[in-house]
């Protein structure tokens, strides 16, 4: 923890911050460095519990904690990959699917598509989260029965996301890994769901979440219990991911992060060529919408590339 001192504040004044650093993380290292009072090793609650206090000393400018002092969990790089549901220790994970579950006959078809083209795990998602209210909002528990279908004929683990708390222990019955969408990165609650139900997690960035504000996000996983944790980068609003943000990620926490090259892109070009450039930027894997009629979906069909495109991306 660093508390930065306002300019020109006399020793006295200074001496006595540093006191009341002291007092308040018992235990700690406090250490003059310029304008500056340095502390080291104390728990990740004692700086939360007294960083408010410190903030509202006289002569204090402002309190920083890096990204290790706040998510000591996130940031703890994991000595091995995550294996299990899928490999992250062989090259890219490709997870693939329709945006939506939308008719089983089109979803098995896809399903089976995707597996010969290379995808090792599939989207499948039931409950959609749509800006508006009159949208599609996915199947729900009536696309259950499919997913365990495409399950079964493929093989593949299933990937689907939770929107709400009462969802996450009967998706996690039925899926291997639970989807924490860009809108819910920061619904604490849901999180706190997730992290018990003994499932992978797969959290996406939230649209203009700072990485600090991703990572406090796969803290509250990680502090609750969740064992296997993927990010997911999927980009803001223009149609770019952001693959600095995204690097920075997998250097401080040591977890896979994966690329979401769909939702940011207006068309299926655009997403192949962001998923390419996601790769070359050391994604461990891609969250791509594919399907086998991308012309025929209801959602997101613009942006759904082909199983021919999807093949082009896996080398299969
Ligand atoms: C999705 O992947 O299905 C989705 C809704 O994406 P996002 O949460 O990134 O908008
Ligand atoms: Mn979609």
């Amino acid at each position: 923890m660093k508390i930065l001192l306002t300019p020109a504040l006399p020793a006295g004044k200074a001496a006595a911050v540093a006191a009341a650093a002291a007092e308040l993380l018992p235990g700690a290292r406090v250490r003059r460095a310029g304008s500056a009072l340095e502390i080291n090793s104390a728990r990740p609650q004692a700086f939360a519990d007294a960083a408010p206090a410190l903030e509202n000393l006289p002569g204090v400018a402002g309190v920083r904690l890096s990204e290790a002092e706040l998510c000591p969990l996130a940031c703890a790089r994991p000595k091995k990959k995550i294996s299990s549901p899928v490999n992250f220790g062989a090259g890219p994970v490709f997870i693939a699917g329709p945006c939506a579950v939308e008719d089983e006959a089109s979803y098995l078809a896809s399903a089976s598509a995707l597996k010969a083209a290379g995808a090792h795990a599939l989207r499948a998602a039931l409950f959609k989260p749509r800006s508006s209210p009159y949208a599609f909002q996915g199947l729900g528990w009536a696309g259950l029965k499919t997913i365990l279908k495409a399950k079964k004929l493929t093989g593949l683990p299933l990937v689907t996301e939770a929107t709400d708390t009462r969802q996450v222990a009967r998706l996690a019955a039925a899926c291997d890994i639970l989807q924490v969408g860009a809108r819910n990165m920061r619904n604490y609650e849901l999180l706190k769901e997730l992290a018990r139900c003994g499932r992978a997690v797969l959290l996406k960035r939230g649209q203009r979440a700072t990485l600090t504000e991703w990572l406090l996000s796969a803290e509250y996983l990680l502090a609750h219990g969740a064992s296997k944790l993927i990010l997911c980068e999927r980009g803001g609003s223009g149609p770019l991911l952001d693959l600095r943000l995204m690097a920075a990620a997998k250097k401080l926490t040591g977890l896979p992060v994966i690329a979401d090259p769909s939702h940011v892109s207006r068309d299926r070009a655009t997403a192949a060529l962001l998923a390419r450039r996601a790769l070359r930027a050391g994604a461990d894997g891609l969250l791509i919408e594919a399907s086998a009629a991308p012309l025929a979906a209801r959602v997101d069909g613009r942006h759904t590339i082909s199983i021919d495109t999807f093949r082009e991306l896996t080398g299969n």
